[in-house]
């Protein structure tokens, strides 16, 4: 029979904490591989066994879900074998024919976490290279560079032998962390932020500022989407959509110019603050860069965090675009991202914008817009799902 073995990360190392880190990794791994089919899981020395319940169950589907599962090392496919000898010889050769067809030098790796195993590591490694020497004569043993290794495990109820296992996810299990609020814009920044976020434990619930009409339909579908393909490793992602037209065109005709940037992103910091603590988030999530645009300077960040009475998180703030694009492209947001469709920054983008801004100045443009009340209106339609302003409401 054939199982999954999921190697788990850094949460062995959480001390009292490991049991929450535990139940939670193997709740998520219930809902995620559910898809796939019956089966059961079985965690112990910070490795967790799937077993099919039947012959119906997914192993494909199986697979390549845990691999995007947050929390895990290491993922591999194995076969299960009694803790004997004889049987780990009549499992292994016909398990791990087409992987041995294929190479022409290998090696076996035992490892015993069961001491009492009546054979050494070395003794398992001699005795299975052997077996298997002779039922695939073209291959050569190779102990420094083998074509395959070839592991067996013996651990506390079985033996498992199996070939190479790919790279988990790594980080840790979704929503360990608590909730965060991520402010998405359909870019390819945030979509990393949030993935970047959701690994390291946080569950996330997205929030997008919208202006229709000068941004379109299609462009927040776009964010759903890019919510969709986070959420595939993130876990359900609902989306937050304010309303925020009036609130740029206020800024647009009241606000000096280079600093309108700058007045709008407080804005959203605002109401993405109160959205938050609505929705028991207890940071906010930015895809910022560090002087990739103006609104990104050192003082214009200090500007914007200074209407947050929350952590916000942005873990970009050192990387390069290049790398940021490397890893949009690794989790697959990349293409959705660079779809033309406008934002509601671009749109009212000024020419020149202030990058060495003082928070009094800005703090006296935003007097003069006068935007409370209509902040108030933006965050409460936001919570009733009215994002759509028609010329009528936009006064
Ligand atoms: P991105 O690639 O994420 O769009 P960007 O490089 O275009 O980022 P900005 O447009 O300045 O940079 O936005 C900076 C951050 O502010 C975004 O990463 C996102 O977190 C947030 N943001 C910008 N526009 C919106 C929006 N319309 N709704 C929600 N959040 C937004
Ligand atoms: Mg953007």
């Amino acid at each position: 029979m054939e199982v999954l073995l999921l190697k788990c990360g850094e949460m062995v190392l959480k001390g009292l904490n490991r049991k929450r880190f535990e139940e939670r990794l193997l709740q998520v791994l219930r809902e995620r591989l559910a898809p796939c089919g019956k089966f059961s899981l079985y965690s112990m020395q910070s490795t967790v066994t799937v077993t099919p319940a039947d012959a119906s169950f997914d192993m494909d589907r199986a697979f390549e879900l845990s691999r995007h599962v947050f929390g895990l090392v290491s993922v591999c496919r194995a076969a299960v074998c009694e803790k004997d000898m004889d049987d780990i010889y009549r499992v292994a050769p016909d398990y791990l024919s087409e992987l041995l067809s294929g190479v022409s030098t290998f090696k076996v790796d035992a490892r015993r976490s069961d001491k009492k195993f009546p054979l050494t590591s070395m003794d398992i490694m001699r005795e299975l290279g052997a077996v298997l020497l002779e039922r695939f004569p073209h291959l050569r043993v190779d102990v420094n560079d083998p074509e395959a290794v070839i592991r067996v495990e013996i651990r506390d109820r079985n033996a498992f032998v199996h070939g190479p296992a790919v790279p988990g996810a790594g980080g840790l299990p979704s929503g360990i962390n608590g909730r965060a609020a991520l402010l998405i814009s359909g870019g390819i920044d945030s979509p990393v932020a949030a993935y970047m976020m959701a690994r390291r434990g946080l569950a996330l619930t997205g929030i997008h500022f919208f202006s229709y009409p000068y941004t379109s339909p299609r462009a927040l579908q776009k964010v759903r989407d890019l919510l969709a393909i986070v959420g595939r490793a993130a876990g359900d992602i609902p989306l937050i959509v304010v309303p925020f037209t009036r609130v740029q065109e206020v800024i647009r005709d009241r606000c000096p110019e280079e600093l309108s940037t700058l007045v709008l992103r407080r804005c959203m910091m605002r109401v993405a603050q109160r959205i938050a603590w609505k929705k028991d988030c207890h940071a906010l999530v930015t895809g910022e860069s560090l002087g990739q645009v103006a609104s990104q300077t050192l003082l214009a960040l200090g500007v914007t965090d200074a209407v947050a009475d929350m952590p916000v998180f942005r873990p970009l703030i050192g990387m390069d675009k290049t790398d940021i694009i490397k890893i949009s492209r690794e989790i697959d947001t990349f293409d959705t991202s660079i779809l033309p469709y406008e934002d509601c920054c671009t749109v009212f983008t000024p020419k020149h914008p202030k990058t060495k801004p003082r928070l009094a100045e800005i703090e006296a443009a935003e007097a003069k817009c006068a935007l409370d009340e209509l902040l108030d209106e933006a965050y409460t339609r936001a919570l009733a799902g009215d994002f759509m302003d028609s010329p009528e409401n936009r006064g």
